[in-house]
């Protein structure tokens, strides 16, 4: 999985608890995660272990649940470090990983500069995986342990077999899936193209997914089936999240965020009053968001929003540096990043405008209804499509 799948996950993937670095990349784990992890605890420890491995106590079988856990979400963890660090040899730029309610997601800043790179980093979380799996089965044959960690070593071998299984499955956003478009794009040439098959593979597969877990639920009774369905609603939603991604990358082709963006925009100071501010800064020129700048670095932004609703006699009171947002809450961009990838951040961190950044400095703002505008009005892929005007758009 990669980062596009966030746009859909509404805050999933948000990291919750960031718990460091390993080798270099963040990770991270969501709320979520914990749901999975109880499910799995309690799974294992009230049918799982107990039935394979009768006579042990109970108090056995939740040591060894939580154990078994804790070893899965640690080969989840490698898996993802596998695809994270073959993206850095790559030379893509890595946001962190996070585990989350289906599993791990190594999250890149920007599109795989190549069909090779992509097919690379999708086969090196499976082959982390593959390693991982014979290695807990092999210790689990070979080693003599107790009864109990055998049955641990066994479980954590048997999960990683089905993982792999499961992930090679080309159906995007899985692996598999990534391995099918890269290599339809290396022999076309083509991402959209590539896209839209791997995609539309992901969606039936996804639709399988419910189909079979609504009739396993109905018909047996087995919960199992509602986690299906909810599995395949993540992939349904992934690969249309991915399809859509492509479209707009074809229809952005070539161009940049310096391109669109709106240069040297009105700025603010942090010690400004909203008196002087609303003369100075929104009096000249009513936009929607302000850079907030002290000697000429950005220090946070200012949504005219958060001071449009106070009260007039109230403004030669407050500051700007108490309305203002810190500058993380949006997402910061370069002038060569291209347009396509300032598009899914915007989208992915639901925000509407970005800040374009020069050497530490406030070059310009771009916003997400300029790059639908423009979305809108090349549809296709045609290279010899109009450029947008830079300084056509008010923010
Ligand atoms: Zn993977």
């Amino acid at each position: 999985m990669n980062e596009r799948e966030r746009a859909k996950s509404g805050g999933l993937l948000d990291p919750t608890v960031s718990v460091g670095r390993i080798a270099g990349v963040r990770i991270g784990f969501n709320w979520s995660w914990a749901i999975v992890f109880a499910l799995i605890v309690w799974s294992l420890a009230a049918s799982y272990f107990p039935s394979r491995y009768p006579f042990l106590t109970d108090g056995a079988y939740i040591v060894m649940a939580v154990y078994a856990a804790i070893l899965f979400f640690g080969s989840l963890l490698l898996h993802e470090l596998g695809h994270a660090i073959q993206a850095r040899r790559e030379g893509m730029q890595i946001d962190g990983i996070t585990l989350w309610l289906f599993g791990g997601v190594a999250r890149f800043k920007a599109m795989f500069p190549n069909a090779g790179a992509e097919f690379r980093i999708a086969l090196a979380g499976p082959l982390v995986t593959l390693v991982l799996s014979a290695t807990f089965a092999a210790v689990a044959a070979l080693v003599p342990t107790s009864l109990a960690l055998h049955g641990v070593l066994a479980w954590v071998a048997y999960v990683n077999l089905l993982l792999l299984v499961f992930n090679l499955i080309p159906a995007l956003p899985l692996d598999g899936g990534r391995v099918l478009r890269s290599l339809l794009w290396r022999a076309k040439g083509n991402f959209g193209w590539a896209t839209a098959i791997a995609a539309n593979i992901g969606r039936g597969f996804g639709y399988l997914l419910i189909g079979g877990g609504v009739l396993l639920f109905v018909f047996v009774g087995a919960f199992t089936g509602v986690w299906f369905a909810v599995v395949g609603l993540f992939l349904v939603n992934a690969a249309e999240t991915e399809r859509r991604y492509a479209v707009a990358r074809a229809a952005l082709e070539g161009l940049r965020v310096g391109d669109l963006m709106v240069r040297n925009p009105v700025t603010t100071h942090p010690d400004q009053t909203i008196a002087a501010f609303m003369d100075e800064s929104a009096g000249a020129s009513r936009h929607a968001l302000y850079p907030v700048v002290r000697d000429g670095e950005l220090i946070g932004v200012l949504p005219f929003g958060r001071v449009a609703h106070i009260p007039r006699d109230e403004w030669p009171h407050r500051g700007v540096s108490e309305c203002m947002l810190p500058p993380d809450e949006l997402p910061v961009l370069s002038e060569d990043d291209a347009l396509a990838d300032a598009l899914a951040e915007l989208g992915e961190a639901d925000r509407l405008r970005g800040v374009v950044l020069r050497n530490g400095r406030v070059a310009g703002l771009v916003s997400l209804t300029d790059i639908e505008r423009v979305l809108a009005e090349r549809p296709t892929s045609r290279p010899a499509a109009p450029r947008q005007d830079p300084r056509a758009q008010a923010s």
